[in-house]
């Protein structure tokens, strides 16, 4: 599993994390709900180590990742943004091949190879020949899983990855998480879909001003919310 401790971060005067804590079991999903500015892409961010915090400690299965390199961290925990990322001249099996070529050292062969499962995995090993300009917005959001995928990652961390999507898009791309998540995947999945986190989640955050306000069981949270603050965030978004 993944865990943060006591996590501060600041930009400037800003402070953005004040202090967070989660734990996401092995196998299970946590979502992260909040308004904007409430830190939880930040969150993600020092996660996946591209921010460092300015106070508190990352576990991966209980053990602080802070010390290691950040680059094999990175192979350890996957990441999919709300913008795809891929490269647009390079093919889709392109996109998946190279980090497994330039960062886990396969050959080509084994690269594609992987590639092509973790494609077929989405429902894309079809399209492994175009560029990501001829897919649909769907599409490229699960090619970037799919690439994420390919490094085997111990854990998934999502920052709204259908927030850029037109509506009809959103399904497809959120069944793919669904899969993932049954299929065992730790994820960490920052989300406007409630229908989401209430249906796949063991677990929801509610993050408010750099804090976790509240967290609990999904049911429990959208039910019986505790803080007057979540009570005003639900009635806006539900
Ligand atoms: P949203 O729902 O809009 O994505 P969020 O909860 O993900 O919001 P963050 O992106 O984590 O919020 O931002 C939290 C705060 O940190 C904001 O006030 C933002 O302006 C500030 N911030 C984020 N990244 C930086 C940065 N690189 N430099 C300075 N300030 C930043
Ligand atoms: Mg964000």
């Amino acid at each position: 599993g993944v865990a943060t401790r006591d996590i501060h971060l600041a930009f400037g005067a800003n402070r953005v994390l004040r202090g967070v804590d989660l734990d996401v079991e092995a196998a299970t999903t946590a979502c992260v709900i909040g308004p904007s500015g409430s830190g939880k892409s930040t969150l993600l961010r020092v996660v996946n180590r591209l921010l460092e915090p300015d106070q508190g400690d990352v576990l991966l299965d209980g053990r602080s990742v802070l010390a290691d390199d950040p680059d094999a961290l990175r192979q350890r925990v996957g990441m999919v943004f709300q913008h795809f990322n891929l490269f647009p001249h390079k093919t889709v099996r392109q996109n998946v091949t190279l980090g497994l070529v330039h960062l886990k050292g396969l050959s080509k062969d084994e690269a594609a190879e992987r590639a092509h499962h973790h494609l077929d995995r989405v429902g894309l090993a079809h399209k492994a020949d175009v560029r990501p300009g001829n897919l649909s917005g769907g599409q490229q959001q699960r090619v970037a899983i799919a690439r994420a995928l390919a490094m085997e990652p111990e854990v998934m961390l999502f920052d709204e990855a259908t927030s850029a999507l037109d509506p009809e898009l959103v399904k497809g791309v959120l069944a793919t998480m669904a899969d993932l998540a049954a299929e065992g995947m730790t994820m960490l999945v920052v989300t406007h879909e409630m229908g989401f986190a209430r249906s796949v989640a063991q677990q929801v955050l509610f993050m408010d001003g750099g804090q976790v306000l509240e967290s609990g069981e999904p049911d429990r949270l959208f039910e019986a919310p505790r803080t007057e603050r979540l009570q005003r965030f639900l009635s806006q978004v539900l």
